[in-house]
């Protein structure tokens, strides 16, 4: 099986580039921030201190995650209910920042996301996906943008569907969540030292998607 992984700060690019790969090669696109997003969100409805571990504990007890692919489009669905789109909002991205750092929910979620890859040829974006949870991908990409270009594109997805959003709030979400995933004790946001890096602020992201498309093509022959 052939794993692709790309990592990289929100907002760098990683699901379009993934999504777009994934479709020219026919794997299949994992985007694990959902799961997270999943995770946050439950801890959400369900009201956990996260300081607390025994809350912790009962909160992942509670949590049955599946993904789905439907016309290869990854669905999530948390305990039985499909929360693709619930995840999306500023909120639940800052419950799933909070999430990450903790050991118990990355132990969770690394047999899930390595599972995929068992039976599949993946293109997988997250934090640590070349670093920890699919350490010997053939290709690793880490891609990365200025935090002002990464909240312009954020700020411009969510609009698009709709969303009431503030560019200077979305903006101090991607600088602390920045900060939280690169400073973590476990598992923190960094490019593996195969990965290849590639800064997508000064060009449109369909030239990056063309370049790194590029590149993984040549990589597989
Ligand atoms: O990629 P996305 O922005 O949806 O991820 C939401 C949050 O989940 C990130 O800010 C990060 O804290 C966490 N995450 C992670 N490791 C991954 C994927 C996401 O820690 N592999």
């Amino acid at each position: 099986m052939i794993a692709i992984a790309i990592d990289g700060p929100a907002g760098a690019g990683k699901s379009t580039i993934a999504k777009t790969a994934a479709r020219e090669l026919g794997y299949i696109y994992v985007d694990t921030g959902a799961l997270y997003r999943s995770i946050g969100l439950n801890a959400k409805n369900v009201g956990t201190n996260l300081q607390n571990d025994s809350q912790v504990r009962m909160l992942l007890n509670s949590t049955k995650l599946e993904l789905r692919f439907i016309n290869n489009e990854q669905r999530v669905l948390l305990n039985g209910n499909d929360v693709s789109d619930d995840i999306r909002t500023p909120e639940v991205s800052m419950m799933a920042s909070k999430v990450s750092a903790i050991p118990a929910v990355r132990a969770f979620l690394l047999d899930l996301q390595r599972n995929m890859a068992v039976t599949n040829n993946v293109i997988m974006d997250g934090r640590d996906i070349g670093t920890v949870v699919l350490p010997k991908a053939q290709i690793k990409i880490f891609l990365t943008a200025s935090p002002e270009c990464r909240a312009t594109r954020r700020y411009d997805e969510l609009k698009e569907k709709g969303m009431d959003v503030n560019y200077s709030s979305i903006l101090e979400d991607i600088q602390t969540r920045d900060y939280n995933d690169s400073h973590r004790a476990i598992a923190p946001l960094k490019p593996a030292p195969d990965s290849i890096l590639v800064d997508t602020s000064d060009e449109a992201l369909e030239t990056s998607v063309g370049r790194l498309i590029s590149i993984i093509k040549e990589r597989l022959v």
